[in-house]
C-alpha cells in the first residue's frame, strides 16, 4: 500500500463504495493495471457512515434489476472478494399514512410482483405483528418486502479495495488528486499531491467532491452534496437482528435493527447542501456539522407509529455527505466530450447498496466500450447540451431527496 507509481491503465479517484467496487472489477480484467487513490484513508468518508439498508422495491424496472443483482453480490461478497461482510436478510415494511401514499404502495407492489420480488400488501396490524416497535395507529397501507436486507457499511469499500489490491491494484491512500489531465480531448492521467500518474482512463468516484475533481479539467457535473444523518440507539428490550426494517413514506423516516437496538434516520425536509470547495481542501466527513434537532423533530413526526424513537437512549449520531441529482438517478459512465473520463457518482443516498453492481457495470463499460445493459437513464450524456442554474438543481434535488420513498 502507498507506493507511488507513474503509469497505469486506469486510475480511480475515490475509494468509497462506488470507486472501490469499480477498481475491484477493473482489477479482475487480465493485465489491466489499476490505481485506486484517495485523499483520506481508504473507504473512510461517507460510505462507512451509511445505514447499510438495501431497498428492492424501487421506482423503475431498471433500478429493481440492478438492486436484485446487488443483493446477489452482497450474499456472495465474501466468496467473491475473500473479505468479510456481515449482512442480515430481515425484509422490510413500507408504511403509508396518507391515502395518496397508499396508491404509491399499490403501484410499488404491482411493479415488484412484475419483477419477481417477494412483496405482499399487509394490514397495519400484521405489519405491527412483524415488527412490534411499529404501531398500527395512523397507518393506512403497508407492504412487506421480503427481499430487503441490511449489511455493515464500513466493510464494503474496504473489502473491495483490499480485494482489488490482492488482484494487483495499487492503493494510494492519503494521496490528493489535484487535477485530471486532458490533452486534445483525451484523458492523459492525474496529477496528485505526490506526483503525476499517466493513464488513458480516469474514473471520478470522489463522492461529495466529484464536482471539484471534474472541474479541475473543466467538466461541470450536476450534483449536490447533501447531508444525511442517523441515530444508533442503545440496546432495547425486544430488539433483534431479524426484525424487518421500517420505512415511513411521507415522513421519510427509516429504521432497522442495529447492535441490539435500532438505527434510524430521516431524509430532512429542508436538506442541508454543501459547497465542498468552501469547506477547504483537508475537510474530512467526520467533521461534518450534525444537527440532532432535525432528528428529534423527525421522531416527533412519527411518534404514533414509532414511539420508541422518542424514548430510546442515543448511543451514536453520525452523518455523511452523499450526492443528489436533479432526477434522482446516478451519474455513471463516460463524460461527454472527453475520451477516457468516467463518472461513478450521484448516489442519491442509496449508492452503497448498489455499488457492487454499478462497479461491475462501469468496469465493463470502460473495458468493452459499452455497459452490460442499457444504463442510459444514469448516463451523464443526459446532461449533454443542457445548462442548469444552481438554484434549479438544488430545487429539484430537494424534491428527489425528500421523496425517496415515493411519497407524493
Ligand atoms: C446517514 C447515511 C445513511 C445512508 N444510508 C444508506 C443506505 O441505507 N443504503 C445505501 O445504499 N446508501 C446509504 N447511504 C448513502 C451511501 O453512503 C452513499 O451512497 C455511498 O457511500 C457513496 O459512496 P461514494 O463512493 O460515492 O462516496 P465516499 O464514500 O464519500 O467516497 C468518495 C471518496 O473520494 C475521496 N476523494 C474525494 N476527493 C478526492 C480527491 N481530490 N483525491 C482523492 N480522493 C478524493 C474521498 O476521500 C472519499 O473517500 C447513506 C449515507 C448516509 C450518510
Amino acid at each position: 500500500m502507498g507506493v507511488m507509481i507513474s503509469k497505469a491503465d486506469a486510475i480511480v479517484i475515490g475509494s468509497g463504495g462506488l470507486g472501490a467496487a469499480t477498481a475491484y472489477y477493473l482489477s479482475k480484467r487480465e493485465r489491466l493495471s489499476v490505481v485506486l487513490i484517495d485523499k483520506h484513508h481508504i473507504g473512510s468518508q461517507t460510505s462507512p457512515r451509511a445505514a447499510g439498508m438495501v431497498s428492492c422495491a424501487r421506482k423503475s424496472d431498471l433500478m429493481i434489476g440492478l438492486i436484485k443483482d446487488a443483493c446477489r453480490k452482497i450474499e456472495t461478497f465474501t466468496e467473491e472478494t475473500g473479505q468479510p461482510l456481515d449482512w442480515v436478510h430481515s425484509g422490510s415494511l413500507k408504511i403509508a399514512r396518507r391515502p395518496q401514499d397508499a396508491e404509491v404502495i399499490k403501484a410499488d407492489f404491482e411493479r415488484g410482483r412484475r419483477n419477481g420480488l417477494d412483496v405482499e400488501l399487509i394490514s397495519p396490524e400484521r405489519a405491527s405483528g412483524l415488527n412490534p416497535f411499529l404501531k398500527p395507529t395512523g397507518v393506512v397501507a403497508a407492504m412487506r418486502v421480503g427481499d430487503d436486507r441490511y449489511f455493515d457499511p464500513p466493510q464494503v469499500a474496504v473489502g473491495y479495495a483490499r480485494a482489488a489490491a490482492a488482484r494487483g491494484a495499487t492503493l494510494l491512500p492519503k494521496t490528493d488528486a489535484l487535477a485530471v489531465n486532458i490533452r486534445t480531448g483525451k484523458v492523459t492521467g492525474v496529477t496528485t499531491a505526490k506526483g503525476t500518474i499517466e493513464a488513458p482512463v480516469v474514473v471520478d468516484a470522489a463522492g461529495a467532491w466529484t464536482r471539484q475533481v471534474a472541474e479541475t479539467s473543466g467538466i461541470r457535473v450536476p450534483l449536490v452534496p447533501t447531508r444525511q444523518q442517523l441515530v444508533v440507539t442503545e440496546p432495547l428490550d425486544g430488539a433483534h437482528a431479524n426484525l424487518p426494517m421500517v420505512r415511513i413514506m411521507d415522513a421519510a423516516v427509516y429504521m432497522r435493527p442495529c447492535q441490539g437496538g435500532v438505527l434510524w434516520g430521516v431524509y430532512e425536509e429542508a436538506p442541508r447542501f454543501f459547497d465542498m470547495q468552501s469547506l477547504g481542501p483537508n475537510f474530512d466527513i467526520k467533521d461534518m456539522p450534525l444537527n440532532i434537532e432535525v432528528l428529534r423533530s423527525a421522531a416527533v413526526e412519527v411518534k404514533d407509529q414509532l414511539p420508541i424513537l422518542q424514548t430510546a437512549q442515543v448511543r451514536e449520531v453520525r452523518g455523511g455527505i452523499p450526492t443528489m441529482t436533479a432526477d434522482g438517478h446516478h451519474i455513471l459512465g463516460p463524460a461527454p466530450g472527453v475520451e477516457g473520463f468516467y463518472f461513478a457518482s450521484g448516489c442519491n443516498v442509496a449508492g452503497l447498496s448498489i455499488s457492487p453492481t454499478v462497479g461491475e457495470a462501469l468496469a465493463k463499460w470502460i473495458v468493452d466500450g459499452e455497459p452490460p445493459f442499457d444504463l442510459s437513464p444514469m448516463s451523464c450524456m443526459r446532461f449533454k447540451d443542457k445548462s442548469w442554474s444552481e438554484a434549479r438543481l438544488q430545487r429539484e434535488a430537494t424534491w428527489q431527496y425528500r421523496h425517496f420513498y415515493g411519497a407524493v
